[in-house]
Parts: structure tokens; C-alpha cells; sequence
């Protein structure tokens, strides 16, 4: 209908109403194609915001599930700190507390915590994390997962050459189970340690020493950073969706 017009318009030599019939086929093509994008627009706004959703999800449990790992993580820093102290003579104190002692007998242990998130893996694979429209999620996406690359540097780094000294200095340090109540699995390991003799052996106090370095470089550069980024991109999280926690939990 609208050609026929022209049509009419040219015949007529109207040319104003020619220009003006350019006018509106060049606006509707225009609007047509800014309606298309606008749809596609929300469309993968409403699929990022699926995403981000259930990343949310995952980030609060791993946080919960990192927590007690970094408590624990922090308390052994502080007890080999402890250990230190009485053993190089930089307190007055002689004895090893209990926590001090169970401190040692486990300086060898550095375990990974998990930094499982599998929506980050999905983005990655598919090649969606460029495209997330979230600036600040992304940005704290990237630093999570170098952190925690960096961290599984760190782990496999300080566990070669590990020396477990219940082991080695086993009239040092004596292990024995203790049955436990309701805590699983219903048993651990308590420790005592003879601090005088600890003293008076160089080889038991640099493998000590060597293995409270290898604990401080866990803690500080492999648990530390990465359950701080994971608290960044939680926050992220929070804002882009506008989740104010204890608010929308109390709901
Ligand atoms: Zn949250």
C-alpha cells in the first residue's frame, strides 16, 4: 500500500510527499530494528540475571562452607605463633598448651578448601563470562578464579618434601585417639609434646620452623586471599541483584 503510494507521488512529481514516505519507511525500518534489539537485550538480561542468580546461590554456600575452614585455618596461625614463642625462648611461659602441641603434631597438614563454583565453570566454557553485562560481578569473577589458581600454586607448592614430625621426633611428640561425642567421625588425634627436649634438638626445631613457614604461606596466600575475593564477589552478587541479607532471609 505504501509503494503504491510512491508510486501515485512520483507520478505526480509530489516530491515532497515522496520525501515524506522516505522519511517513514527509513523510521520504521529503524524502529523495527531498535524493538529486535531491545527484545534480544532483555532477553539475555533476563538469562544473566538466571545466571548470577544461581551463582549467588553457590557463592553463599561455599562462603559457609569456607568459614569454618578459615576459623580453623586462623586458630592454627595463632597456636604454632604460640609454639614459637616457648620454643625459641621468646616468652617467659616453658609449656606447650594442648592447642599449642596439636598445632605441631599437624603442621604438616595444608589442604585445599574447595573454590568449587560450577556456574563460574559454565560461564567459562561457554564463553559467557565476557559477554555478562554486570561489570563489577565479572570483575570479581576473574579475581576469584585467579586467586584461587594462585592458591593451588601455593598448596602444591608447600606440600612437596613435607615432614610429619610425630614421625620423625616421635619421642617428641606422642599421638593418641581420643573417642569424641557426637562430633563425626567419633574420634581425634590429641597430641603431647615434650617442649624442654623440642628445645634441645636442632633438627626437630628447623623442621618446625620450616614447616610454620610452609603454614604461614598457606594461610596467608592461598586460604586468606581467596575466601576474601570470594566475600568480594558475594557483595557484587548482593548489589547487582539487590539482595540486602537478613532482610530478604527474614522474609
Ligand atoms: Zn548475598
Amino acid at each position: 500500500m505504501l509503494l503504491r503510494r510512491i508510486t501515485q507521488h512520483v507520478k505526480t512529481q509530489n516530491w515532497f510527499a515522496v520525501g515524506l514516505d522516505f522519511v517513514i519507511v527509513v523510521f520504521g525500518v529503524f524502529m523495527g530494528f531498535q524493538v529486535t534489539e531491545w527484545a534480544a537485550e532483555q532477553n539475555q538480561r533476563a538469562r544473566e540475571t538466571i545466571y548470577l542468580e544461581r551463582l549467588h546461590g553457590e557463592v553463599v554456600q561455599l562462603t559457609q562452607d569456607r568459614l569454618q575452614y578459615t576459623s580453623d585455618v586462623r586458630d592454627n596461625q595463632l597456636a604454632l605463633s604460640g609454639a614459637i614463642a616457648v620454643l625459641q625462648n621468646q616468652t617467659d611461659r616453658q609449656i606447650l598448651t594442648n592447642d599449642e602441641c596439636e598445632a605441631i603434631a599437624e603442621s604438616h597438614i595444608y589442604h585445599a578448601p574447595t573454590a568449587d563454583l560450577p556456574t563460574i565453570a559454565e560461564l567459562l566454557s561457554t564463553g559467557r563470562l565476557d559477554a555478562l553485562q554486570a561489570n563489577d560481578v565479572r570483575t570479581a569473577i576473574t579475581r576469584f578464579n585467579q586467586s584461587a589458581l594462585r592458591g593451588g600454586g601455593v598448596i602444591d607448592a608447600v606440600n612437596r618434601n613435607i615432614l610429619t614430625l610425630a614421625r620423625v621426633f616421635p619421642e617428641l611428640i606422642q599421638l593418641e585417639t581420643v573417642y569424641v561425642e557426637n562430633t563425626p567421625p567419633g574420634i581425634r588425634t590429641a597430641a603431647r609434646c615434650d617442649a624442654t627436649a623440642m628445645k634441645a634438638n636442632p633438627q626437630f626445631m628447623n623442621t618446625f620452623v620450616d614447616n610454620r613457614d610452609r603454614y604461614a604461606h598457606y594461610a596467608v596466600f592461598a586460604v586468606e586471599p581467596t575466601t576474601e575475593k570470594l566475600a568480594i564477589l558475594h557483595d557484587a552478587l548482593d548489589a547487582e541483584l539487590g539482595i540486602v541479607h537478613g532482610v530478604v532471609e527474614s522474609e
